[in-house]
């Protein structure tokens, strides 16, 4: 039997390091369209901040890894671009050369992630503007960091006299838990970060009065937050600095600007297949992770799952329940009885030594 696999990170290296401990002999082939396989997004904003310095630390199994130890062919810069499910062929496209190869298939799993937000505000793809997804992101960041920002804090031009080094501006935008975690680090490296929300409070499944006290324990801890106002758009100064204007009409300076406003489920390869997408947007997935079409499976931050109280259908883009669900794909191509009874959404973030933890129905 020949699995094809599409994302090699957290459902997708679960799903293909079960299917071999289940199926010694099965062919098993994972795509991955980035430059690594299985690393810890959950690390990124910790990279950024320092906590994690080196790269190799996030990377938890390496495409040798799963050649070597799981007789498992990946294949990085590797991208799906479309599904024949008739036929049950997958065309692939080499980044890097832009050829496409045809690979054909008996159960495909597609755990292709979830893509950020980004609305179409001016200005959003100014230099110095940055969202937090992947290990490549992650670098850019702290590039940026180290090489531009004495060119951007007006240090070039500063006479020999002045000691002082002006301190470092960062705006993060959105207040979830990727973007508290990136202030949180940024505030560690020395930033004076101010954090733009729309809604009244950060944290949005947080109940307010316990958002008010997540709010002021930021605060206490030199966070500056601006709530209840959007981001209307960005600008490049003439010094080569930021401003981010907002719809309140204030504007805040930044030599750094992170954009954390969510994520969406990636569909855009399950659509080439016709494939059931629920009214979240998510793919529509039975228990045991099959799709509409019996012989393609999807997992994690791309699908939709049932709340296990409302019986509601609901996303839930954490790293949890996304190698749950690629155990069970592969437990079920393998045949096994294995299905999932579904998500409570249980979430715990720690910031500035307090953790904060929701359960349930928010
Ligand atoms: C900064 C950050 C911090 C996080 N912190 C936490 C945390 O603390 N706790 C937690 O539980 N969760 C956390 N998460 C969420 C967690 O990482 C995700 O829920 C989890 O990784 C989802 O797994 P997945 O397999 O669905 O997608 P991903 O792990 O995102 O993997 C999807 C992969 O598929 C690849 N891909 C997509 N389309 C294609 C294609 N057509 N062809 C080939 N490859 C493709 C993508 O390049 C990507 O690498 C965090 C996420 C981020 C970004």
């Amino acid at each position: 039997m020949k699995i094809v696999i599409v994302g090699g990170v957290a459902g997708g290296a679960s799903c293909a390091a079960r299917l071999r401990r289940l199926d010694e002999n099965a062919e098993i082939l994972m795509v991955e369209r980035g430059p690594y396989v299985s690393y810890a997004n959950c690390g990124l904003p910790y990279h950024i901040g320092g906590v994690i310095e080196e790269e190799a630390k996030l990377l938890v199994a390496s495409e040798r890894t799963f050649r070597e130890q799981f007789a498992i062919d990946v294949r990085t810069n590797c991208e799906a671009v479309s599904i024949d499910p008739k036929a049950k062929t997958i065309d692939l496209r080499d980044v890097v050369t832009g050829d496409i190869v045809k690979e054909p298939y008996d159960k495909l799993v597609l755990s292709p992630g979830a893509k950020s937000i980004r609305p179409p505000l001016p200005g959003i793809d100014l230099p110095g503007i940055f969202e937090v997804r992947t290990v490549p992101d992650a670098r850019m960041i702290r590039e940026w960091i180290e090489r531009g920002t004495a060119y951007l804090t007006g240090m070039n031009s500063y006479s020999g006299i002045q000691m002082m080094r002006p301190k470092l501006r960062a705006v993060v935008v959105g207040g979830g838990f990727i973007g508290l975690e990136t202030a949180e680090n940024l505030v560690h490296r020395g930033f004076e970060v101010t954090l733009v929300e729309m809604s009244d409070q950060v944290m949005g499944p947080l109940d307010p009065e316990f958002a008010r006290l997540v709010g002021g324990h930021l605060e206490l801890n030199g966070m500056k937050l601006a709530l209840g106002d959007g981001v209307a758009g960005f600008r490049q100064l003439e010094n080569g600095s930021l401003e981010v204007d907002t719809q309140s009409g204030k504007a805040y300076p930044a030599d750094v600007v992170i954009v954390a406003l969510g994520v969406k489920p990636d569909t855009d390869l399950a659509k080439t297949a016709d494939l059931e997408i629920g009214e979240r947007g998510g793919i529509r997935t039975d228990d045991q992770m099959r799709t509409s079409d019996p012989d393609i499976f999807a997992v994690g931050d791309a699908i939709e799952v049932r709340d296990f109280m409302t019986d509601e259908w609901s996303l839930i883009a954490l790293a949890g329940p996304a190698n749950r669900h690629g155990r069970i794909a592969a437990d079920v191509i393998a045949g096994r009885d294995s299905r999932f009874r579904g998500t409570q959404g249980t979430s715990i973030c720690g910031l500035f030594d307090a953790a904060v933890a929701w359960t349930g129905i928010s």
